[in-house]
């Protein structure tokens, strides 16, 4: 397992700026996301470490070693795409003994390699079959198990989930990362789906427009976000806009336009922020962090939205400049009805303050 180093790397298509500037680096052994809405330049990023693509500025190192320039095959990574490329007409072993063949390892090695990885991936009774006759998940489990065979310094998986179904999806996202923390390789994953790069990730990378937005834990990323983009795009959360009215102390005070007033805490914001009286800010609010009833940040507002999942009730409530999605946990099966007042409260350590 290797590291790897992103230095001042930029790509141009033409005019179309795929990635700016990227600076990053990934330890040996991590499981590291790159995570984005569509067109914020994952498969781009992932394309140069891979070799498929040359940056058009900047370095790529794996370890100590410049590999930017050298192509695909000369880089010793094992690579995962989500329609799996897989060869149909061949059986499950020959598609994972591929690569093998290529680096014209004998065929007792192959054999043993090859048995050793499809245990691994749970595939033990399927070496015969063709991958036609196998089920979407199984085949994705090829696909991992050709990229492993080859003892790869890298994996780097691309959606690799998002032609499953949710069931699936979730079964073999446990597995990949079962797979992964045995074998310790250090893992790229690229995913639009924050829920997927939360659960897997030892770190992740919140890209948007070719910049990064944020590095960090999943919870890092969750409970400390640096900007309003990565709020918004990790989980759900309410976003209002507020003004800083006054500081004291550890207390920051912030005003909506219609005089609704807000107190959290300092140490509770972006590392971003200025925090000068008068500053433009977001106030964040996780729906699961308002509460019923009374109590510091109160407010009272009308139901226009009820929603009973099993595990929570949902709410949306309507105040004058903004509407607060509400997650209430433990509700002891009690609705409360569309159109009716709701008192709600938000403890001051819940809130959230950023920047843009
Ligand atoms: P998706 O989740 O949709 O795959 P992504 O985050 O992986 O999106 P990229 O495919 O990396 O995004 O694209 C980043 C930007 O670069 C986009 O604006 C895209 O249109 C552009 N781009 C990517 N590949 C090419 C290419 N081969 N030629 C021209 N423009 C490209």
């Amino acid at each position: 397992m290797k590291s790897v180093k992103i230095e001042n790397v930029s790509k141009q298509f033409g005019q179309v700026p795929g990635v700016k500037d990227l600076n990053l680096t990934i330890k040996a052994g991590e499981f590291f996301t790159f995570l984005g809405p569509s067109g914020c330049g994952k498969t781009t990023t992932l394309r140069m470490i891979a070799g498929f693509y040359y940056p058009t500025e900047g370095k790529i190192l794996f370890d100590d070693r410049d590999v930017t320039l050298l192509q695909p095959n000369k880089r010793n990574i094992g690579m995962v795409f989500q329609n799996y490329a897989l060869f149909p007409h061949m059986t499950v072993d020959e598609n994972i003994a591929f690569g093998l063949q290529v680096r014209k390892l004998s065929k007792t090695e192959i054999t043993q390699k090859v048995d050793r990885i499809r245990g691994l991936v749970h595939l033990e009774q399927y070496g015969r079959r063709k991958i036609n006759e196998l089920s979407g998940g199984q085949q994705q489990r090829v696909a991992l198990a050709r990229a492993l065979v080859i003892e790869p310094d890298i994996l780097l998986l691309d959606e690799p989930l998002s032609n499953l179904d949710a069931k699936l999806r979730e079964e073999t996202r446990i597995e990949i990362k079962r797979i992964q923390t045995e074998l310790g390789v250090t893992t790229i994953y690229v995913t639009h789906d924050q829920m997927e790069a939360m659960a897997m990730s030892d770190r992740i990378m919140v890209m948007e427009q070719g910049i990064i937005k944020q590095i960090g834990t999943p919870q890092e990323i969750y409970n400390r976000p640096l900007n309003r983009f990565v709020a918004d795009f990790i989980g759900e959360t309410n976003l209002i806009e507020a003004t800083i009215e006054s500081i004291n102390g550890d207390d920051i005070q912030a005003k909506t336009v219609n005089g609704l007033n807000f107190i959290g805490r300092k140490q509770h914001s972006s590392p971003t922020l200025t925090h000068m009286i008068g500053d433009k800010v977001f106030i964040s609010i996780r729906p699961e962090s308002v509460n019923l009833g009374p109590g510091e940040n109160k407010l009272i507002g009308k139901i226009s939205f009820v929603e009973f999942t099993g595990v929570s009730v949902n709410y949306i409530v309507d105040f004058t400049e903004f509407s607060l999605k509400v997650m209430i946990i433990n509700s002891n099966g009690q609705l409360k009805q569309i159109g009716e007042d709701i008192t709600l409260h938000i403890a001051q350590d819940s809130l959230y303050f950023l920047g843009e």
